[in-house]
């Protein structure tokens, strides 16, 4: 039996599959890990870009509260009619509380625009105002004049400088001017403790009869706004400010503030440009994240990473074990089938060995058994007779008799012995000659007279009106004869009937013995005809018998092509028909 070998993986599909869970589970691990890179990532960006936000948005928050500031600076002087002293502005100024509210202004203060026709008129005006020497600043003669002419808190330098000569400062009250809104200017310098530090200027300009005549002016230090509108929140987050809305060309020029570290741009952290709306302008904002990151997402990724290699191994070695535990079951169950495939054969051989020498043992024990009984009997009484112990009377003819029958029997025996001899090997003696087939079975039943007559069975022969005439072997047929009426004989009841009939066509010879007798059960017929099988209805002790008689008849019959048919019935008697062809092409 070939072993079973498909529910065992083979060797080349074992290799694909562990390569299969190393390469699927390593890839999970891979996915896994990258998800949860970009989930950092992306957590990081969201809490970075509110914060940047939040910047935005206090900042936007701190420059509408300066836009309310001047609004109000103007609904003042122009609620005046334009016509404002420098006290009034000073009393006005001190209620604001600069430094408290608004602590990133500068400088708040207004100015006069003057055409060159009034400026003799306005600067007599303001030396009578201000108690001073008070004068335009540069000298010169231009068409018109923006002049700083008080300022809180009070700063003599500025006073009577005129704006328009900067054009940083020029542009803005242009603008402002030009749109009657608030508007804020480019960047520009102040002084703080000699120190020039970048400040924007917020103004707005008032009206007189509805024509422009003045202006007022905000200063901001840019470093105080951002302090101001950030109030040290957003400790993580840094950013510069560049004046304008470009976001390319960040120069130091355009620098407004920066709290950036130097290395910002090469650290590969987060960091985003935008540009945002300031009054009637626009600054870049450019900020990067310094916070640190966690340990956890920083080692998060790598540590999955890890863990999924370390499980990918590990389960493609468990994997490994199992299909080599498998293949080590396969091939204890190969030499375990091949063993037990040895053994089978073996006890085939020993069975038949065995089935062998039981036939060879029960065939001698068998013919020692039936050749010992006549030949004890007959020497018993031959020696009797040797010794004297018996003189010729007729005991001594009835015990010839005896011996006489033993001999026929003993001879029957040894024939059908030699017939089976001669059937086994293939060697049955076939030397066909033309006889009589009728003839040769009254010679039959005149040799088994003696046993007919002991039995006292009624033959009846329908014989034949014609002689029938065949080429046939006499010995095989006779031997047929005999073994069927001898059966007839033994196996009928005293006092039974015999009939024989013989039929020959031209194609064959047809003869039946039919006795009714004590049958053959339907459970041995099948069997019957084998070797030494006997009937079960049979008692050996009762019925003499080898069980070899039929065999060799069914063995002839079949020699010659012929055919057997059987019909018993158990108390009821038996038919046997023997059919042999007429012509026989024998070897
Ligand atoms: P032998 O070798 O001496 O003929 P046997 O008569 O026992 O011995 P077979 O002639 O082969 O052997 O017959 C086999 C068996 O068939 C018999 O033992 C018997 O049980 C049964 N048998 C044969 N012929 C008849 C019959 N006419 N009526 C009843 N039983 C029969
Ligand atoms: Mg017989």
């Amino acid at each position: 039996m070939p072993a079973q070998k498909h529910f065992i993986l083979p060797r080349k599909r074992g290799i694909l599959l562990l390569l299969l869970n190393f390469i699927i589970v390593s890839s999970i691990s891979i996915f896994i890990s990258i998800k949860v890179q970009e989930e950092i990532t992306y957590q990081a960006w969201t809490s970075f870009s509110t914060e940047t936000k939040d910047v935005q948005a206090a900042l936007a928050e701190r420059l509408h509260i300066y836009e309310a500031l001047l609004y109000s600076g103007k609904g003042l002087i122009d609620s005046n009619n334009a016509t404002i002293t420098p006290e009034k502005w000073h009393t006005y100024v001190s209620s604001l509380q600069l430094s408290k509210n608004y602590p990133a202004v500068a400088t708040f203060g207004y100015g006069f625009l003057v055409k060159q026709a009034d400026k003799a008129n306005f600067v007599a005006q303001m030396r009578q105002e201000l108690g001073n020497n008070f004068t335009i600043t540069p000298p010169g003669n231009r068409p018109l004049y923006a002049v700083g002419t008080y300022l809180e808190p009070a700063n003599p330098a500025g006073e009577g400088v005129d704006a328009l000569v900067d054009p940083v400062r020029a542009k803005s009250i242009q603008d402002a001017i030009a749109t009657g809104n608030i508007t804020v200017s480019n960047k520009t310098t102040l002084y703080i403790d000699k120190v020039k530090v970048p400040a924007f200027v917020m103004r707005t300009v008032f009206y007189r009869q509805k024509a422009a005549v003045g202006y007022i002016t905000a200063t901001f230090r840019m470093q105080d706004l951002i302090q101001v509108a950030l109030q040290h929140n957003f400790q993580g987050i840094r950013f510069a400010v560049y004046e304008g809305t470009s976001t390319k060309n960040l120069t130091t020029a355009r620098l407004f503030y920066t709290n950036l570290p130097s290395t910002w741009q090469t650290s590969g952290k987060l960091s985003q440009i935008v540009t945002i709306p300031v009054v009637s302008h626009g600054w870049t904002m450019v900020f990067t994240d310094t916070t640190t990151p966690s340990l956890r997402d920083v080692y998060a990724p790598t540590v999955i990473l890890w863990l999924g290699a370390i499980f990918a191994f590990l389960s493609t070695f468990l994997l490994y074990i199992l299909l080599v535990r498998n293949r080590y079951v396969e091939s204890v169950a190969e030499i375990m089938t091949k063993e037990l495939s040895v053994t089978v054969e073996k006890l085939h051989d020993d069975k038949k060995k065995l089935e062998e020498a039981m036939t060879k043992d029960e065939f001698l024990s068998m013919a020692a058994h039936e050749l010992r009984t006549p030949l004890g009997t007959m020497r018993w009484r031959i020696e009797d007779m040797v010794s004297g112990k018996r003189k010729f009377t007729p005991q001594t003819k009835e015990d010839l008799d005896k011996m006489y029958s033993n001999v026929i029997r003993l001879i029957h025996i040894v024939n059908n012995l030699l017939d089976v001899s001669r059937i086994n090997q293939d060697k049955i003696k076939d030397h066909p000659d033309m006889i009589d087939v009728v003839t040769l079975a009254e010679t039959v039943i005149d040799t088994l007279g003696e046993r007919i007559e002991e039995k006292r069975v009624q033959v009846e022969f329908a014989k034949p009106t014609a002689a029938i005439p065949m080429k046939i072997d006499q010995n095989l047929l006779e031997e047929i004869f005999v073994n069927l009426f001898t059966n007839a004989i033994k196996y009928n009841k005293k006092g039974g009937k015999i009939f024989l009939r013989l039929a020959a066509t031209q194609k064959e010879l047809q003869i039946t013995v039919e006795d009714t007798g004590i049958g053959i059960p339907k459970k041995d017929q099948k069997t019957i005809f084998e070797k030494f099988k006997r009937g079960s209805n049979v008692d050996p002790d009762s019925y003499e018998g080898t069980g070899l008689g039929l065999f060799v008849v069914k063995k002839y019959v079949e020699h010659w092509k012929g055919n057997i048919t059987l019909k018993s019935v158990v108390n009821k008697g038996t038919t046997i028909t023997v059919a042999i062809p007429m012509q026989r092409d024998i070897k």
